[in-house]
């Protein structure tokens, strides 16, 4: 259980990772396009250092199974950049293993909004 957690009350979305990473900026598209995360995945496979754990109590970060967490329990580890919480193919079919009880900044991330078009764009994606 990641009691210890090294948690981040402010721990970064992708988008502002991406920013002190100095990438390219994103080019917002035209149109309001409607995203199924359930066909995309890309923000979960984007960054070995997201997502990380922010402002969940003891409770919430225990019902995440053990083998999902990262060894110095800051965040979900990773598989390269792509959280081993992330079952299926990207931008293909995929599903969160733990959507009930995933991280803040999970949630935090909007089919459509910046995060979402930065990770989407990277994965060459439509936006
Ligand atoms: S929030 Fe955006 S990038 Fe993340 S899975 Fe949904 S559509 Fe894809
Ligand atoms: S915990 Fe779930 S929603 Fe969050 S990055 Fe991993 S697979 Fe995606």
């Amino acid at each position: 259980m990641p009691r210890n957690a090294d948690r981040d009350p402010v721990a970064p979305g992708l988008l502002a990772l991406a920013a002190a990473a100095d990438f390219s900026p994103l080019e917002r598209g035209a149109g309001a396009a409607l995203f199924d995360c359930q066909a995309c995945g890309a923000c979960c496979s984007y960054s070995a250092e997201w997502p990380r754990f922010s402002t969940e109590d003891d409770a919430q970060l225990d019902r995440i199974p053990q083998k999902f967490v990262a060894a110095d329990e800051s965040g979900m580890r990773c598989d390269g950049v792509r959280c081993s919480a992330l079952s299926g193919e990207v931008g293909k079919h995929t599903a969160c293993g733990i959507y009930d009880v995933r991280p803040d900044v999970c949630r935090a991330c909007m089919p459509g909004g910046d995060d979402c078009l930065m990770a989407r764009k990277a994965h060459g994606l439509p936006l």
